[in-house]
């Protein structure tokens, strides 16, 4: 099993976080602030430490100076501001990778794959074997007892139009539909609304799906003149 501790204060970023990190069988412990950071660094073992530069005590680099005088465990940091400066000095600290946001949670997950494969050698640590595809879980997923959409673990806010059309879409991946078929499903009274409508909802919907996937992923493609499908992959 490899030991995760994630440091970092902003709620949906660290909720996405871990729950793409757990569906790839990392163990994540969860902290807000770098203070915490390091004391639960001092009290239990981890072979990983992601790290928000952005902290509200201290920055990710001071937790990184402090771990780094007693410790080699990889560090890959995450920050807001796309900085050349703070990449280098962020590498220069001790730091193994520098994501900048917004990212998408599989890509962080691939990239702690990536760093504890390159020190492995060096640290006798083995990322867990990817899920086969099959058992994966996909990134939207449909509770139809509670009638909600989640995203990454996420449940999305949405509105019942928001919530019936992204349904539609999601229970026929790959097929494309025409903005008429969208509000025969998804409409109770088709009539009293034109397909700008549609447009205008799946605009909002797919504002709510970049939010809970960190602004990265993008479900729903336009087909012009055609419709809209949504693939995941
Ligand atoms: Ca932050």
């Amino acid at each position: 099993m490899t030991r995760v501790l994630l440091v970092e204060d902003e709620p949906a970023i660290a909720d996405a976080l871990i729950y793409a990190l757990e569906t790839d069988r990392f163990v994540v412990t969860h902290v807000l602030t770098g203070g915490d950071g390091l004391s639960t660094f001092a009290k239990s073992e981890f072979d990983f430490m992601i790290l928000d530069v952005g902290l509200p005590d201290m920055t990710g680099f001071d937790v990184c100076r402090k771990i780094r005088e007693k410790s080699n465990i990889p560090v890959l940091f995450l920050t807001a501001r796309d900085n050349e400066i703070d990449r280098i000095l962020g590498l220069e600290i001790g730091g193994d990778d520098y994501v900048t946001k917004p990212f998408s949670p599989r890509e962080i997950t691939a990239r702690v794959r990536a760093i504890l494969r390159r020190s492995s050698n060096v640290a006798g640590v083995e990322a867990p074997a990817p899920l086969a595809a099959t058992t994966a879980r996909k990134p939207l997923h449909h509770d139809a007892v509670a009638m909600r959409i989640h995203c990454h673990g996420v449940c999305l806010d949405l509105t019942a139009h928001e919530y019936k059309l992204l349904l539609v879409l999601l229970e026929n991946q790959g097929r494309v539909f025409s903005r008429d078929q969208l509000l025969e499903k998804a409409w109770y009274d088709p009539g009293a609304v034109t397909d700008r409508t549609v447009d205008a909802h799946i605009k909002t919907v797919r504002a709510k799906i970049r939010h809970a996937s960190l602004g990265a992923e993008d479900y729903i493609q336009t087909r012009r003149g055609l419709g809209y499908v949504l693939v995941m992959d």
